[in-house]
């Protein structure tokens, strides 16, 4: 992608924490985000995917620096976040802003929708007076189709429904106008009935105010609606990534195959292309498996290469790159 597209760009990130001493008396870490690279474009929407345990949620958090990573680099419009500290951070909470998966959860109970709405307004010193902080939230409730604002500014989160709290929530993350969204797993939680209103909703605020939006989720079926270019995650790793039409029309690593395949589908003939992966817990962060960390599950394990040599995520047609030794030497 060229520079000047780019909006945001991981290299190589390592995320681990530390869970204290081994008998050995070395440090152990959970391996969460373990040499991942992610280029985000202006106005692009980026889907990162993957079972829970896989990494993708301390991702985004290490993207918008809510965690630190322990190496590699961030660049944000060409200016490394990597290294700065939380005061040097200031003008990049602005920028970038996070839709939590439990609408409940992420908004104050004790506070009315307009207090939640207009604390980043008055942290990042924006509305002047509050006639001008009242005409944003105003606008901000209309964005996301809480009509009439009046009539929900006034209530507490515990007043509305999970789809309203949500909207509430994106709101929030909205009236900033951020250039960045990381949206982590954000209709998970919501009744199957609200979950395509909001991510029409989402889907129409980000293509109005031209926002990257970095979606993270479990589901590849929700993916069709947000993302241009489709990150597939496991066990801390980047197993395979390119635009996500091509993917899913035509999966190339055997876990994405796997999920593609668990995709509803009327057609079983589409349900039958791959081969089943066994079911299974995702790896162990601390320890994980040596080699291929896929191996243990892979129904095409090539014996004798993939439990010994890690396999590295790898161009192989156009934008389009895969970690397995299937279609890599
Ligand atoms: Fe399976 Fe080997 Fe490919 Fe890993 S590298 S996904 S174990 S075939």
């Amino acid at each position: 992608m060229p520079a000047e597209t780019l909006l945001l760009q991981a290299k190589d990130v390592k995320t681990w924490f530390s869970i204290g001493r081994g008998i050995v008396g070395k440090s152990v870490y959970v391996k969460a985000v373990d040499g991942v690279s992610v280029d985000v474009g202006k106005g692009e929407s980026v889907a990162v995917v993957g079972e829970s345990g896989s990494g993708k949620t301390t991702l985004g958090k290490t993207l918008l620096r809510l965690y630190k990573p322990i190496s590699g680099e961030i660049l944000y419009d060409s200016r490394r976040i990597d290294n700065l500290n939380e005061d040097q951070l200031k003008w990049y909470r602005r920028e970038a802003q996070i839709i939590y998966q439990d609408p409940f959860g992420s908004l104050n109970p004790f506070f009315t929708v307009e207090r939640i709405l207009s604390e980043p307004l008055s942290i990042h010193n924006i509305a002047k007076h509050y006639s001008e902080m009242k005409e944003m939230v105003n606008q901000a409730l209309a964005d996301v189709k809480l009509e009439p604002p009046e009539m929900f500014a006034s209530k507490h989160p515990h007043m509305l429904s999970g789809g309203q709290r949500q909207r509430v929530a994106i709101a929030r993350a909205m009236i900033l106008k951020p250039k960045l969204i990381v949206a982590d797993e954000p209709v998970s939680m919501l009744d199957a009935s609200v979950r395509v209103e909001i991510m029409d909703l989402l889907k129409g605020l980000q293509e109005k105010y031209k926002t990257s939006l970095i979606y993270i989720t479990h589901d590849l079926a929700t993916i069709k609606y947000f993302s241009q270019t489709l990150y597939i995650m496991y066990a801390g790793k980047i197993v395979e990534s390119g635009p996500t039409r091509e993917i899913l029309k035509e999966p190339l690593h055997p876990y994405t195959q796997a999920l593609v395949s668990a995709i509803p589908d009327p057609n079983p003939e589409n349900r039958k292309r791959y081969r089943n992966v066994p079911a299974g817990e995702p790896p162990s962060a601390v320890s994980p498996p040596s080699g291929c960390r896929f191996h243990p599950r892979c129904p095409y394990l090539i014996k004798g290469k993939c439990e010994v040599e890690e396999p590295q995520l790898i161009e192989i047609k156009g934008s389009r790159r895969v970690a397995c030794y299937l279609h890599t030497k």
